[in-house]
């Protein structure tokens, strides 16, 4: 196992391009740049090229042009969960919007909701901008229940966002209107909400890594941060030299559980995909699909859908294992039973593929907090900003915390440093083996009340110990 400290470098396979569909299609070179051989400085240092690292570094050089700002990244960039996601970037948050307004009242939970719509919108427009072809298009989300037992959950989530007011736009679909938008076996209704676009993540976290370049941002790849050194005068240490800097941003998601003192701070959850090879036209006649919406089920254990622009499907889902002591390799990427399982689904729910082959398996960490909640924050006194936690949530999540860590780091008051999870601290997870024992069971639980739903018909209780552990 590789310590938090050392970065767990040795076990892993050193071809970052077999890590995703996404990063194989990407159209950029993945030769990794040069990493950092000598002591730099910086004004700003930033650990992790994913999503959150590479916007942090775009508003700030965006906002101030001739900042030095310094990437440090560990493999190449993209190559954590923003290289490898479902390409949903939505405004759907780690945490869902009644649960956020039981905690923090409905006027913040409404503003964090209208901030990430924004985003949704915002992450298009800079694409557009920059001329980074993300294959985008916005045709929302469709929660598809497969069995009347999945009904109810579509009814409460349509209460809930009408009660605080953000329904604009969501329909429910009776099951010809969700045949009419896409095929899916046993789907007797729909769930459609407008604000997510489907889009390339390996498109777009590459494109970015280059227009942070073409605005002077420095990026070293191949580059580990073994040691974070809180300020003032902050520093990222690395096994060559080290970056001094007046702020460092953490940007590393999961990977940050491998650094003792973020240790417990997050858990990394593995979530899975399977990808078929491009459909025939045939095939996509019959399966419709043609507004290309974000596709879920309502089922506890999670999955999500896309149609790619190149006419592939591609089925995610949760289900593998969590390890003991947060431990993450490039071996869990690949867990036989749960891809056979996702194979297995996308073959029920769309029985056209009898025939088709799956082309590409993989998978990654995402970061979970013990509530749930994100953070994104800046501690003054050690000049250390950090955006984490985004729950499986993070593709548009990513941007809004690169313009709030932006506003933060130049100081700038604006409505987005007063959003809930601004200068928010999750507690610690437990230590293990309780960790480990809480979430298999937990893990362990919602596949078991799944599968009574789908036995049954019913819908799931919402009162099982497991339910009430997994619910946010
Ligand atoms: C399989 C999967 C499917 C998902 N699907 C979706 C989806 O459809 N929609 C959605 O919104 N979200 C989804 N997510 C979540 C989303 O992808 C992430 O929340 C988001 O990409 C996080 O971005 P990030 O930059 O914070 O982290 P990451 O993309 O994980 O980037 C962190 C980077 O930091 C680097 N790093 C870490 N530690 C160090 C170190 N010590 N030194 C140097 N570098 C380091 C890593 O190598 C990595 O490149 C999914 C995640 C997974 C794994």
């Amino acid at each position: 196992m590789g310590t938090p400290e050392n970065g767990g470098m040795g076990s892993e396979s050193p071809s970052p391009g077999s890590r995703s569909l996404w990063l194989e299609t990407s159209g950029d070179d993945l030769t990794p740049r040069p990493p950092l051989v000598i002591d730099t400085r910086a004004e700003v240092a930033i650990l992790g090229a994913g999503l959150t690292g590479l916007w942090t570094a775009y508003y700030l050089l965006r906002r101030t042009p001739g900042l030095r700002v310094v990437v440090l990244e560990r493999r190449v960039a993209g190559f954590g969960a923003s290289g490898r996601n479902g390409g949903w970037c939505s405004a759907g948050f780690a945490v869902s919007p009644g649960a956020m307004a039981r905690r923090v009242g409905p006027a913040a939970a409404v503003a964090l909701h209208r901030a990430m719509t924004t985003t949704v919108d915002e992450v298009l427009r800079v694409a557009a901008d920059e001329r980074i072809a993300i294959e985008a298009v916005k045709g929302g989300v469709l929660r598809v229940a497969r069995g009347a037992g999945q009904v109810p959950a579509l009814h409460r989530s349509l209460a809930t966002a009408t009660a605080l007011g953000i329904a604009d736009g969501w329909r429910l679909l009776d099951a010809e209107e969700t045949r009419a938008r896409v095929r899916i076996a046993g789907a007797v209704a729909a769930l459609r909400s407008p604000d997510c676009a489907v889009l390339h993540p390996g498109r777009l976290v590459r494109g970015l890594a280059r227009a942070v370049e073409r605005l002077g941002g420095v990026i070293h790849e191949e580059t580990p941060v073994v040691d974070v050194v809180p300020g003032p005068g902050p520093q990222l240490v690395t096994p060559r030299a080290v970056v001094r800097a007046d702020h460092v941003v953490l940007a590393g998601e999961a990977y940050l559980t491998r650094l003792r003192r973020w240790h417990r701070q997050l858990i990394p959850v593995y979530s899975l995909i399977v990808a078929t090879e491009p459909l025939d036209p045939g095939r996509w006649a019959s399966i419709g699909w043609e507004g290309r919406e974000g596709v879920a089920s309502t089922r506890l254990s999670i999955d999500y859908l896309c149609r790619t622009a190149d006419g592939r499907i591609c089925f995610g889902g949760r289900g593998a294992p969590y390890h003991l002591g947060s431990r993450i390799t490039d071996g869990f990427d690949h867990h036989p039973q749960t891809h056979a399982m996702l194979r297995r689904m996308a073959r029920e729910w769309f029985p056209e593929l009898r025939g088709v082959r799956f082309t590409h398996a993989w998978g990654g960490p995402l970061g979970v907090s013990r509530d749930w909640m994100p953070t994104m924050s800046l501690d003054r006194a050690t000049g250390i900003a950090s955006a984490r936690g985004y729950g499986g949530q993070g593709v548009a999540t990513a941007n809004l915390a690169g313009r709030v860590l932006t506003d933060l780091l130049t100081q700038t008051d604006s409505e987005l440093v007063r959003l809930p999870m601004v200068g928010h601290r999750s507690p610690d997870w437990e230590p293990e083996p309780l960790r480990w024992l809480g979430i298999r069971y937990t893990q362990w639980g919602l596949a078991q009340a799944d599968q009574r739903a789908e036995r049954s018909g019913r819908a799931p209780t919402g009162r099982t110990l497991a339910e009430r552990l997994g619910a946010h």
